[in-house]
């Protein structure tokens, strides 16, 4: 019993430090790169997506996920793509769910499967959503989507807050012209909801195809500046371990965080590392660096330890930051939905 505790104990101890002295604690594991929306900052209007047979099975998923947890990360984030519209996919949430270890399990999703996931989502042991919401108007969210309707989404939201998870925080895009008009509104909507929302600064991953996303760049600051208007929000040392940067006023609980891959960034303290929906683990969000699990997992299915090693060696070649530049070509070819977002 005793010696139990202390390999558990062991395991729980940051054992992911890349050269920079950072620990790697969070990992974020893409479970397909397949949607069931096109949003124009994230793909392009017609996508050609991974063949099934090159995914990692949802059983690899789990040995991914355990190794991690093993290597001390304490948070797992799902995304993709769309993570609740692959098949099969609450089996692997109630597996990760029961890992000991695992302080932090959340989803990423743009909330139309959660009228139907919702209540087994907090029973398998999910503690956080962050639910996509760039507009609260119809017709603009069917603009952005491309292919979604704000009701399932705005449905899925309330089905989420019957449920009670630990924290719901929204995720939202903003873009000039687009929808910058309605941050203050976006706001509101999450204070009457007494839920989180964050404010996302376009990041140029793979060709979109649909606009200039140097002219579509709404800054940080400028939103700020346009919530100040009718909101003091004070600065906030939240931390939950993601890249958010919070702030709040003192009459409220809901947070305002900010995503500022240009304006502010935050490579510096970077803790996580995300997992393709091929295996493909990549090191920074913004560079190619990336290390091949499928392989490893493929050729020794019985044992974990060739990729617990394979990790470890990993956080060698974690580059130092990212490189965006908005003016120039993508400089990478991944889309955000490859990626994991
Ligand atoms: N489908 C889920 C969703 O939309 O929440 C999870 C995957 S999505 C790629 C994760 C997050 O990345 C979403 O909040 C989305 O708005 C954001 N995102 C997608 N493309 C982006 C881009 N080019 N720049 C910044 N954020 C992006
Ligand atoms: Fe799908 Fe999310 Fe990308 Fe939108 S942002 S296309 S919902 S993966």
């Amino acid at each position: 019993m005793d010696q139990l505790k202390t390999t558990e104990l062991q395991s729980s101890k940051p054992q992911l430090i890349d050269r920079f002295g950072r620990h790697i604690t969070y990992v974020r594991l893409s479970v397909t790169d397949r949607c069931d929306f096109r949003c124009v900052y994230c793909m392009a209007e017609d996508m050609t997506f991974v063949p099934r047979e090159q995914l990692l099975t949802l059983e690899e998923m789990e040995r991914v996920g355990r190794a991690f947890v093993q290597l001390g990360v304490h948070k797992i984030r799902l995304t993709g793509g769309e993570p609740l519209t692959r098949r099969g996919v609450l089996q692997l949430i109630q597996g990760l769910g029961s890992l000991e270890g695992l302080r932090d399990f959340t989803v990423t999703t743009n909330g139309s499967q959660l009228p139907r996931f919702a209540v087994d989502l907090k029973a398998a042991g999910i503690t956080r959503l962050n639910i996509s919401l760039d507009t609260l108007r119809a017709d603009r969210f069917r603009q952005l989507t491309r292919t979604g309707h704000i009701e399932q989404t705005l449905a899925g939201i309330e089905a989420a807050l019957a449920q009670g998870f630990k924290r719901i925080k929204l995720n939202a895009v903003i873009l000039k012209n687009r929808n910058h008009d309605e941050v203050l509104d976006l706001v509101a909507f999450a204070r009457e909801r007494h839920i989180d929302i964050s404010f996302i600064e376009e990041m140029p991953l793979g060709e979109i195809g649909d606009h200039d996303r140097a002219e579509a760049y709404y800054s940080s600051d400028e939103i700020l500046r346009d919530l100040r208007t009718r909101y003091d929000l004070q600065a906030v040392n939240d931390q939950t371990g993601g890249p958010s940067r919070y702030y709040k006023t003192l009459d409220h609980d809901s947070r305002v965080g900010f995503i500022s891959p240009h304006s502010h960034n935050f490579c510096g303290d970077c803790n996580r590392v995300r997992v393709t929906a091929e295996g493909r683990l990549l090191l920074c969000l913004g560079q190619e660096h990336s290390v091949d699990l499928r392989r490893v997992l493929r050729a020794h299915p019985l044992s974990d330890e060739p990729l617990i090693a394979t990790l470890k060696e990993a956080m060698q070649i974690k580059p130092q930051g990212h490189e965006f530049q908005l003016a120039e070509k993508p400089i990478l070819f991944r889309h955000m939905n490859a990626t994991g977002g």
